[in-house]
């Protein structure tokens, strides 16, 4: 089955043709479906919209009617007025565009047109409007007031090729055939909708196009935004049950010989969160199917901690088991961290990494192929050519970036179909780890070990960076380490890297008692490397850096985080450099520098309110809306989500995902009668779309 007529080409719908066909294309709307999955830009209801007769000087009005008449009238000064009367059924006002006389070109009598903006007295009730729409044309048959969209006013994002008349015109011609067709692709059954409380597909279009009030807008795009997170659950449940179905997965025996000693040894208890979290990671593990989960925490949570315990796990029950890690450094560290755990059993940790040198690397290589080596860690030199486990049964990847779904892969892929643990170092809301990792299972470690000392965290204008420097001289004094962090908004941005430099130029000279160190992204990986090693050692005192590099390194000695141009960073991230200081003993801050401005203030705020990675990303969410969370930015209007908002939908999700794995569990290839519309829809409308998250 194929949706021919609505996997029509945009160019046969009337009123379009080809030279507005290509103009619809730069939008990204190609085919009689993209048209009707446009997301209108705003809505005016009746209760928004006033009657013109109501309007008083001083209001801010929003008003719909007809021109009656229009004119350009110039002034003694010499600025030219765009004027049209408006009318609806209660009464006339003016509407006056001051500088705007080209809108006589624009507007005609008779046209119906929506304005809003304040209402002024000049010679009498004037409306002199911010925003324009016209919603339909003189020309055009009959453009009344109450026909067709009732009392909602309808706007599409129109551009300056296609207009919002053109696109109203296009719409009216066109939607009650396309509406008549949709039926078609209606894959959830009334039983479905019911239980979901969702309108049917026509239904919910209809309420996109042609509402009748705003709550039926609201309902029509629950449905629209459910679809979108079914079909994207959809995909990752078959990428996952694709890697789960393969081959059989490992069943791990936990004889303890390895945990128990490692546990006994390390001084401190586990917290709650960590033990529940390492009880789901020891369930997957000790079972036939596969492991494939996301460990969440924050900062110091003691994810790494949970990490080591799944490694002992698979060598226990005589597997091999590695942790990958972003960059040499925190290989370098892990290492470390694990070789002190382990030391007890008499385990060794191996490393591998590019900087190490060729025989080296061929030493651990042999190490790996032989399964001498058990546990093992290193870069994404583990996932290159030449690399053999012996038996390979636990993959641990210490994740940096958020989309790493490929790499993730590629690690996957080798030995023996190994489980497989991704640790995310950045806590981000739960809906949005379940759009972005909806393939994975999550675990979530929500508390941090007792006694950590929250950062003290400030904020302050430049105009105060005398007194934040005093504070850094007290604590290098005291034998601390300080970090300074500039924004760098483009890896190539030559000026801003100038300016980091210069800057950093700057605190050499106020802070001279002290070694500096810069850290930019131009720099070979063997200057980065040597740099932060020197930092590590504590040979360097004051770490300069651009957020581009590595910061994920632990210094326990650092207890100052200067963040200059805090504005510029997003919540999260600032978050992220926080958790770089208050790993030790001590008293420690972060300064937050910021341009005055009220916006920022705010924001701002919320990370002197909370130490909380999750609160803080649910705010940064909240705040900065989904924007390009795939990474990848989609082109024109073809965006994964345009209807679901994760900051609200996350009910939503839950029940699409909940029922997209229950239908890959019972059919995987979607092949069964009653998944036939399931397979055609994935294959047309969301083939494109979300081919990011098929696995090859
Ligand atoms: P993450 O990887 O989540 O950033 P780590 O595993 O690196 O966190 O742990 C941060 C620090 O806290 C480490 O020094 C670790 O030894 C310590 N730690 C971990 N778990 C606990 C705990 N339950 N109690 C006390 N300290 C802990
Ligand atoms: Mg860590």
């Amino acid at each position: 089955m194929t949706f021919s007529l609505l996997d029509r080409p945009i160019q046969f719908l009337k009123g379009v043709g080809p030279r507005r066909a290509e103009a619809f294309a730069r939008v990204g709307i190609r085919t009689a479906r993209d048209l009707l999955y446009t997301v209108p830009r705003r809505y005016d209801d009746a209760s928004t919209v006033q009657p013109i007769r109501s309007l008083e000087v001083g209001m801010d009005a929003n008003a719909v009617g007809h021109v009656r008449s229009k004119g350009i009238v110039p002034t003694r000064s010499g600025l030219r007025i765009f004027q049209a009367m408006l009318q609806d059924e209660t009464g006339m006002i003016t509407c006056a565009w001051p500088g705007q006389p080209w809108l006589d070109r624009r507007i005609d009598k008779g046209d119906l047109i929506l304005v809003s903006g304040p209402v002024k007295f000049f010679h009498g009730r004037q409306i002199q409007p911010r925003e324009m729409v016209v919603l339909a044309r003189a020309r055009d048959a009959d453009p009344g007031l109450e026909e067709g969209s009732g009392r909602i006013f309808v706007s599409y994002p129109a551009t300056e090729e296609l207009p919002q008349w053109v696109l109203r015109t296009v719409f009216d011609a066109n939607l009650d055939g396309l509406l008549q067709r949709i039926g078609e692709e209606e894959y959830l059954t009334p039983e479905d909708r019911a239980a979901l409380e969702l309108p049917s597909l026509p239904e919910a279009l209809t309420a996109l196009h042609r509402p009748s009030s705003l709550a039926e807008v609201e309902d029509g795009r629950r449905r629209l935004a459910y679809d979108e997170l079914f079909f994207l659950q959809l995909v990752q449940a078959r990428a996952r049950r694709q890697r789960a179905g393969e081959r059989p997965g490992i069943r791990f025996e936990r004889t303890n010989e390895l945990i128990r000693p490692v546990h006994e040894s390390l001084g401190f208890e586990l917290t709650d969160a960590q033990a529940r979290v390492l009880r789901e990671i020891y369930t997957d593990m000790t079972s036939p199917g596969r492991m494939n989960r996301l460990l969440q925490g924050d900062v110091g949570s003691g994810k790494t901690l949970v990490a080591l315990f799944a490694m002992l796990l698979a060598v226990e029950s005589g597997f091999q088991a590695v942790l990958m890690a972003p960059t040499e450094i925190l290989a370098e560290q892990h290492r470390r961290r694990l070789a002190e755990h382990v030391a007890p059993t008499g385990l060794d940790v191996d490393l591998l990494t590019g900087r190490m040198s060729a025989p080296e690397r061929r030493d651990v290589a042999e190490r790996m192929e032989s399964g001498e080596a058990k546990l093992i860690v290193g870069t994404h030199a583990l996932i290159q050519e030449g690399v053999a486990y012996s038996r390979l049964g636990l993959v641990v990847v210490d994740e940096q970036h958020r989309f790493g779904v490929r790499q993730r892969m590629a690690l996957g892929a080798q030995g023996d179909n190994p489980d497989s643990l991704v640790m995310s170092a950045t806590p981000i809301p739960r809906s949005l780890a379940m759009a972005l990792y909806g393939d994975l299972d999550l675990s979530l470690i929500d508390e941090l070990p007792p006694g950590r000392k929250p950062v003290r965290t400030l904020v302050r204008y430049p105009s105060k960076k005398g007194e934040v420097l005093d504070l850094v001289r007290r604590e290098l004094s005291a034998g601390r380490q300080a970090y300074f962090v500039y924004p760098l908004v483009d890896e190539s941005d030559k000026l801003d890297l100038a300016s980091a430099t210069q800057a950093s130029a700057e605190l050499a000279e106020a802070l001279g008692e002290w070694e500096l160190g810069l850290l930019h992204g131009q720099m070979s990986s063997d200057d980065k490397y040597d740099v932060m090693h020197r930092f590590l050692a504590g040979e360097i005192q004051v770490l300069v850096a651009t957020t581009v590099v590595e910061v994920g390194v632990d210094v326990p000695n650092a207890t100052v985080m200067v963040v200059e141009h805090a504005e510029r960073f997003g919540l999260s991230q600032l978050h992220q450099l926080r958790g770089r200081v208050g790993r030790g003993a001590d008293d420690s801050y972060c300064v937050l520098i910021a341009e005055p401005g009220e916006r920022a203030a705010d924001r701002l705020a919320v990370l002197r309110k909370t130490q909380d990675g999750f609160k803080v990303a649910a705010e940064d969410l909240r705040i900065r809306g989904q924007g390009d969370l795939f990474g990848a930015r989609q082109h024109g209007r073809g965006d994964i989500l345009s209807f679901a908002d994760l900051s609200v939908d996350e009910p939503l999700l839950v029940e699409a995902q909940r029922r997209a794995r229950a239908v890959v569990e019972r059919d995987p290839d979607l092949d069964a009668p009653d998944h036939g519309r399931i397979r055609t829809l994935l294959d047309t409308r969301y083939a494109e779309r979300l081919q990011l998250f098929e696995v090859g």
